[in-house]
């Protein structure tokens, strides 16, 4: 469940794409609503999480309209939602949202330890749906396998399409399936990594639901956040997404192969991109025709350095 945009997680499933294997996992943080009107939460022993919280799935972010004129408005259109006066839902969704980010928080140091321990470098990768989070994964996985081992955690909502994909371009491959959820989160990958059981020393995509709001606020464990922009999105989406482009790395442009069909400024995308994190790296690839592989598979050997003097 993310409480900040409401989507459910509660239908998650993984699928083995070696053996076939499928499980449902659920979701870890799911909460349902009681018959009193509690909201009561299965990993905590059925504890009420708070009277008068109000999750539901309008999408309205919460954090930005405490107190404002604009949030009481949205309030009083769901007055049905929360009817226990004498409880503040200002103050428990905040406090619902906060366990939920501390929660994968947890679970996200759980994985960063458990791939130390291992030696497996994590790799999150995330972008708009049609960004090319997988085209880029083929080619690099064709280029890449007969140095390394590879594993992939594919992340959607639906269907075992990019899994196999990801399987026919010579990596093992886990297939997350969220249901209504818009992200992955740490205990997904926890539950998808015991699945793959990938090498010592190997390397881990996790290819992140394509979403460019949600994924940002939830840390998987990993080494390091790729998101991937493409030239036929608009040169001012750092600007719009800035949480995405701030957790970020590295921005993979992608798609310059389509650079003389669209109206995509680069230099204006890059500078909005440091604008927003002046730390970020920046490469330009085409996945399609190869165009700046060599640089990204170099980043990658720079990431696992990194992460080795961490060791
Ligand atoms: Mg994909």
């Amino acid at each position: 469940m993310c409480a900040t945009c409401g989507c459910g997680a509660s239908e998650t499933t993984l699928t083995n794409l070696q053996t076939g294997e499928r499980a449902d996992i659920g979701d870890h943080a799911h909460a349902h609503r009681q018959a009193d009107g509690t909201w009561r939460d299965h990993d905590h022993g059925h504890e009420t999480i708070g009277e008068g919280d109000h999750r539901h799935a309008h999408g309205h972010d919460h954090h930005h309209h405490h107190g404002s004129d604009d949030h009481n408005h949205v309030d009083r259109d769901h007055q049905t939602e929360h009817s226990h006066p004498q409880a503040d839902p200002q103050t428990t969704t905040i406090d619902l949202n906060a366990r939920i980010l501390a929660k994968n928080d947890r679970a996200a140091e759980r994985n960063r330890a458990w791939f130390m321990g291992r030696e497996v470098l994590a790799l999150n990768l995330m972008s708009a749906p049609g960004a090319g989070k997988t085209t880029l994964l083929e080619r690099t996985i064709a280029n890449l396998k007969d140095r390394q081992k590879l594993f992939v955690l594919e992340g959607d909502q639906a269907t075992d399409n990019d899994g196999e994909r990801v399987k026919a371009a010579g990596a093992a491959a886990v297939q997350i399936n969220t249901g209504a959820g818009c992200h992955l989160d740490a205990e997904m990958v926890a539950r998808g990594v015991a699945v793959l059981k990938p090498d010592v020393g190997s390397l881990l995509f996790i290819e992140n639901v394509g979403n460019l709001v949600c994924p940002a606020l939830f840390s998987l464990g990993e080494h390091k956040r790729v998101a991937i922009l493409s030239v036929t999105e608009g040169d001012d989406k750092p600007s719009k997404y800035p949480h995405m482009f701030r957790a970020a790395h590295l921005m993979l442009l992608n798609k310059i192969d389509l650079l003389a069909h669209v109206d995509f400024d680069v230099e204006h995308a890059i500078n909005n991109a440091k604008r927003i994190n002046p730390a970020i790296e920046v490469l330009q690839v085409s996945a399609r025709t190869g165009d700046g592989m060599a640089a990204w598979e170099d980043w990658i050997a720079r990431a696992r350095h990194e992460a080795d003097a961490l060791a």
